[in-house]
């Protein structure tokens, strides 16, 4: 992907561990690569269709001497939210920052940290069988909007469905829901579950009824199989009531263990 980068921009702030260095700051050089596409701009000499590199260096600068860190991680991790949080052009983003006066007392030219971060692409399943189960699912929704996190991409629509697994008990609204998220994969289960706790889902029972139920199907190309967590949701090939929204909304997304498309995955259920 295409990248705008800015190299060793100084700034004169008071990050460390020791008082002194919180009291009387040190130079702090910062890089940092900003992934992104530039194709229009360059098509149409525009700099309102990329990056303003001047703006982000102030932005950098005034975030590191409005805050005071004991750690350069922790400056690096909260400048990198910042940068992503602000300027929604940037999909990801290495960061480095270096303090060549560190206070290490042997001779060195620099010592520094350096990271990663990004937006990831992920695929959320919602249902709900309790009370008024559309609210709830609105709910789901309303919270990813609301979470700085996390952005909405699309929704599919709510279809109403007989129950799965165990049957004798009331009947379904599901749909699913396209973000993006700078979480991790258990960061954004994590979140989910708060979300479900927050309107008193109480789990009794395998599918048993539940006010809200909020699956992760997809997250970017990502295959995971720990004890929490599997990506690609492990059932979601045989389940109408997930592919359907899900076709409505990313009919050609790649089952990446499977390798079938959302809409061969509903067709090959429908023949079954
Ligand atoms: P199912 O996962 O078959 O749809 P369920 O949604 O009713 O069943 P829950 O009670 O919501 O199951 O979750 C049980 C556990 O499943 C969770 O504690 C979580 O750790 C685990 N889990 C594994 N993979 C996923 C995933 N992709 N999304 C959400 N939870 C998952
Ligand atoms: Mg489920
Ligand atoms: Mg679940």
């Amino acid at each position: 992907m295409d990248k705008i980068i800015i190299k060793e921009l100084e700034v004169y702030a008071n990050h460390g561990v020791l008082k002194e260095e919180r009291e009387l700051g040190q130079k702090f050089l910062v890089s940092c690569n900003m992934y992104l596409d530039v194709k229009k701009a360059a098509k149409d000499d525009d700099l309102g269709e990329t990056i303003d590199y001047g703006k982000v260096c102030f932005r950098i600068t005034r975030f590191l001497t409005d805050h005071t860190y004991k750690l350069i991680e922790t400056a690096a991790e909260k400048l990198a939210k910042e940068l992503l949080y602000t300027i929604p052009a940037i999909q990801k983003l290495d960061l480095e920052i270096y303090k060549p006066w560190a206070p290490v007392g042997l001779p060195l030219s620099t010592v520094g940290v350096s990271i990663s971060r990004g937006w990831h692409d992920a695929v959320i399943g919602l249902g709900s069988n309790m009370g008024d189960r559309e609210a709830y699912l609105r709910h789901g929704v309303e919270a990813i909007e609301n979470s700085k996190d996390c952005s909405l991409v699309s929704v599919s629509k709510f279809i109403e469905t007989k129950p799965y697994g165990v049957i004798d008990q009331p009947d379904f609204i599901n749909g699913c829901m396209k973000i993006r998220t700078l979480l991790t994969p258990r960061e954004l289960l994590e979140f989910l579950q708060k979300i479900e706790h927050s309107v008193n889902r109480v789990r009794e029972g395998k599918w048993g009824p539940r006010t809200l139920d909020l699956d992760i199907l997809f997250y970017d190309d990502e295959i995971i199989d720990s004890k929490e967590l599997t990506v690609p949701h492990r059932d979601m090939q045989n389940r109408d009531f997930v592919l359907i929204p899900l076709n409505q909304i990313v009919p050609n997304m790649c089952h990446p263990v499977l390798h079938k498309t959302v809409s061969m995955m509903l067709d090959e259920l429908r023949d079954r």
